[in-house]
């Protein structure tokens, strides 16, 4: 079937459109530079740039694929999570297609997404270092690591269509929103993953040793009887032991060591969370893991993951990195997918749900 996506979760508008497993176009516009500024996103400013860039986007797509509007078998829209304006607009704007072309519409679930791009092309479409590994078996134990800005989580997949369950996820700040948090402490800008990533390259990781969030044993517990937290991953503590530790400096009247603290607070992050998600694909019997999300762009999170799963004989997919930070194609991947499935469309009475639970694929009609 061909698909069209729409993705505004986030501060990207994103428009794909797929046939069955095959990429045509994935055209995202973002506001990311208006929100440099305040050192985050801010919703409101997210939700107006959404409501500018969808139309130029749409259009972009169609060009780009070739695509009339009447030819699309179906529309597919990101429903949630995110923020609850972003999503608002691309909402309306697929309900408003929908309703103009009679086509049907399926509200999506933003996670899941990210997983589903990892179909396309014979995929997961070429692993970042540009090799094809030949595709996902995708209905049978499948990890994601999902990290980014809004979300750190662990995912299994059982069938990508209606079977997914969290195994792990922050408590608190997200990955991708401790490295943005602690950029601005160390005074490198907005976003802070590329900043950290690029400084801790001459610092020294072992310089400080920063705390792993609920790795105690009272979190952990033990294979037979996991404790609370096995699988979940907190990041504020980490964010205000890199604060203290600045002060601390400050106090002194020395030279804050940016690139020594970059590198360590690059290190606490990567080893829980790379320790944690092969723990929980261990523990479950997950022997094909994909990463996605923003924060898949760090260059030590992958080498030590890919390490880590080697080691517990898993493989790990990265799918190129326009594939893994917010898109529409990976909406209109998705959609295919329960197309095929001959799972029903969602109706046009459903409305946004900016905490949708990743147990929800898609909405029922
Ligand atoms: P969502 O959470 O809905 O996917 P988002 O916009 O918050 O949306 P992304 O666009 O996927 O997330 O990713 C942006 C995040 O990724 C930012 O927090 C940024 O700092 C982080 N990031 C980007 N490159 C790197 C890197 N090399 N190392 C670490 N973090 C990075
Ligand atoms: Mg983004
Ligand atoms: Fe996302």
């Amino acid at each position: 079937p061909l698909v069209l996506g729409i993705e505004s979760s986030c501060d990207e508008t994103g428009v794909g459109i797929v046939r069955g497993t095959t990429l045509l176009t994935n055209t995202v516009s973002s506001s990311m530079d208006e929100h440099v500024r305040f050192g985050g996103v801010i919703p409101e400013i997210a939700s107006r740039a959404h409501l500018d860039a969808f139309v130029p986007t749409l259009r972009q797509a169609l060009s780009d694929a070739e695509v009339d509007l009447e030819e699309v078998d179906a529309i597919a829209v990101t429903s949630g999570p995110g923020l609850a304006g972003a999503l608002m607009v691309g909402v309306c704007a697929a309900k408003a297609l929908a309703v103009a072309t009679g086509k049907p519409l399926y509200a999506i679930n933003h996670l899941v997404a990210h997983v589903g791009v990892g179909l396309l092309n014979g995929g997961p479409a070429g692993n970042a270092d540009g090799s094809a590994d030949g595709g996902l078996p995708l209905r049978d134990n499948l990890g994601a690591l999902l990290v980014s800005g809004g979300h750190t989580e662990i995912l299994k997949i059982s069938s990508i269509t209606d079977d997914v369950q969290l195994l792990g996820s922050t408590i608190d700040d997200a990955a991708g929103e401790a490295y943005d948090k602690v950029a601005r402490i160390l005074g490198l800008g907005y976003p802070g993953g590329p900043a950290i990533d690029r400084m801790a390259r001459t610092g020294n990781p072992k310089a400080i040793r920063f705390p792993r969030g609920l790795s105690q044993p009272k979190y952990m517990g033990t294979p037979e009887e996991p404790g609370p937290h096995r699988y979940d991953w907190s990041f504020s503590g980490l964010k205000t032991a890199v604060a203290r530790c600045v002060e601390q400096f400050e106090a002194r009247g020395e030279d804050v060591p940016v690139a020594d603290i970059a590198a360590a607070f690059q290190e606490a992050v990567v080893d829980v969370i790379s320790y944690k998600a092969v723990l929980a694909c261990r523990e479950h019997g997950i022997k094909d893991v994909l990463l996605g999300g923003g924060v898949a762009a760090n260059s030590r999170l992958r080498e030590l993951t890919g390490q880590r799963c080697t080691s517990a004989g898993i493989s790990l997919h990265v799918p190129p990195l326009d594939l893994c930070t917010d898109n529409g194609a990976m909406v209109a991947a998705l959609g295919a997918q329960l197309v095929m499935a001959g799972i029903g469309p969602s109706g046009l009475r459903f409305a946004p749900d900016s905490s949708m639970p990743v147990t929800s694929v898609s909405l029922p009609a």
